[in-house]
């Protein structure tokens, strides 16, 4: 994610900090120093206040990402933005148990961390003379803008977390927790659907009492609520879809071959002649580079047709192994920001994949899959391409 900078790693998982955050430190100090006149304490209150709950949302994250790794998922990052944290997982774990831990630790982190804070707070109170013997006494020494009450504000705070992650709608932790327990007796795909539809109904009844409240932040909750529910359901849907495919399933077998010399014109003349709008550029039997479609029309506008394709060709691309599975694929390259990968056998060339081949793959699939509900066992790839 750019725009972020980083602030620690811990066991290989970058934490960043995304710089719209300085915004909620900011609001942060405006609040508690001038709308509720606190001067300057009320500012470093204020701001220290919301450190110490974000650095409770990065605890909320390493647990999730920690327990992630065991089960051996990859985590990328856990990145800070004002709406919270998020971590980056590269996939989610396929037994409905470890989703279940993995969902529920955050929130289980929150818990016991407020508890924490609460008895703390307790003890301090004690200590200074304070009446400790009812949960008022405790409660009211929020407000303030002393030591106790950051204790006690944090310990709040960390119960709104817990609350808020619980609701068992996606994207939320509550909604992995609902999927995974349905998991435990359906199958993956429907346990989704259903924990889907349970999110974007709750997010519609949300939506629909915040617009007759007049609040306009649960109504945009809602919307992201929703939005990240269709997302999760329809992600499962092309992962679910797409399992067991692999890059050399798909790859066409004879793709156009440019040579580093041909020329943008001769490059235009090919294209009319099939689906084929990405080249690979050969170089003696190796991946020089690819000639995209865009980069095509951008060298041709900007030079003479006589230019040879390696002036204009992409010479970074990633690339993949001809086994590699397609939803791992698509995942990469959207992540990335790519349209085409490279599929490399041992240090050879095999083929182009596109981003619009994988999403050809997905609706042929989608069709023939719900015509025969039996999942045919696809065959492996190790024979090599041209045999
Ligand atoms: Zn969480």
């Amino acid at each position: 994610m750019s725009w972020s900078i980083k602030i620690a790693t811990v066991k290989g998982i970058d934490i960043r900090i995304h710089l719209t955050f300085l915004l909620i430190l900011l609001w942060a100090a405006f609040n508690w120093g001038i709308a509720r006149p606190g001067g300057w304490p009320g500012m470093v209150y204020g701001v220290t206040l919301i450190v110490l709950v974000f650095a409770c949302v990065v605890l909320h994250e390493l647990a999730h990402s920690l327990l992630a790794q065991s089960f051996g998922v990859r985590v990328r990052g856990i990145t800070l933005l004002p709406i919270g944290g998020v971590a980056q997982m590269e996939s989610v774990p396929q037994r409905p148990v470890q989703e279940l831990l993995m969902a529920a630790a955050g929130p289980a982190i929150n818990l016991a961390l407020s508890a924490v804070l609460l008895v703390l707070a307790m003890a301090v109170g004690s200590l200074s003379g304070l009446p400790m013997r009812t949960p008022q006494d405790v409660l009211g020494l929020a407000g303030a803008l002393g030591p106790l009450s950051l204790l006690v504000e944090l310990a709040l705070a960390n119960v709104a977390l817990a609350a808020f992650n619980l609701a068992p709608a996606f994207p939320m932790d509550g909604g992995r927790v609902l999927r995974a327990v349905l998991a435990l007796a359906l199958p993956y795909e429907m346990a989704t659907q259903i924990a889907v539809a349970v999110g974007q109904g709750l997010a519609l009844l949300l939506g629909l009492w915040g617009f007759f409240q007049g609040d306009l932040l649960l109504v945009l909750i809602a919307v992201f609520v929703y939005l990240g529910a269709e997302q999760e359901g329809n992600e499962v849907r092309v992962q679910s879809t797409l399992r067991g495919m692999q890059a050399c399933h798909i790859l066409s077998r004879d793709p156009l071959v440019l040579a580093p010399d041909t020329t943008l014109g001769q490059a235009l003349d090919l294209t009319p002649h099939g689906h084929q709008i990405d080249f690979p550029v050969l170089q003696t039997g190796q991946l020089a580079g690819i000639l995209t479609r865009e980069g095509l029309l951008q060298g041709l506008r900007e030079r003479d047709p006589a230019t040879p394709v390696q002036a204009v060709m992409h010479t970074e691309y990633p690339t993949a192994v001809p086994t590699a599975t397609l939803a791992a694929l698509r995942r990469q390259m959207i992540e990335g920001g790519w349209r085409v990968v490279a599929i490399i056998d041992q240090g050879r060339f095999v083929g182009l994949l596109t981003l619009a081949d994988i999403g050809e793959a997905f609706m042929m699939l989608s069709a023939t899959r719900h015509a025969h509900a039996d999942n045919a066992p696809i065959g492996g790839c190790e024979r090599p391409i041209d045999s």
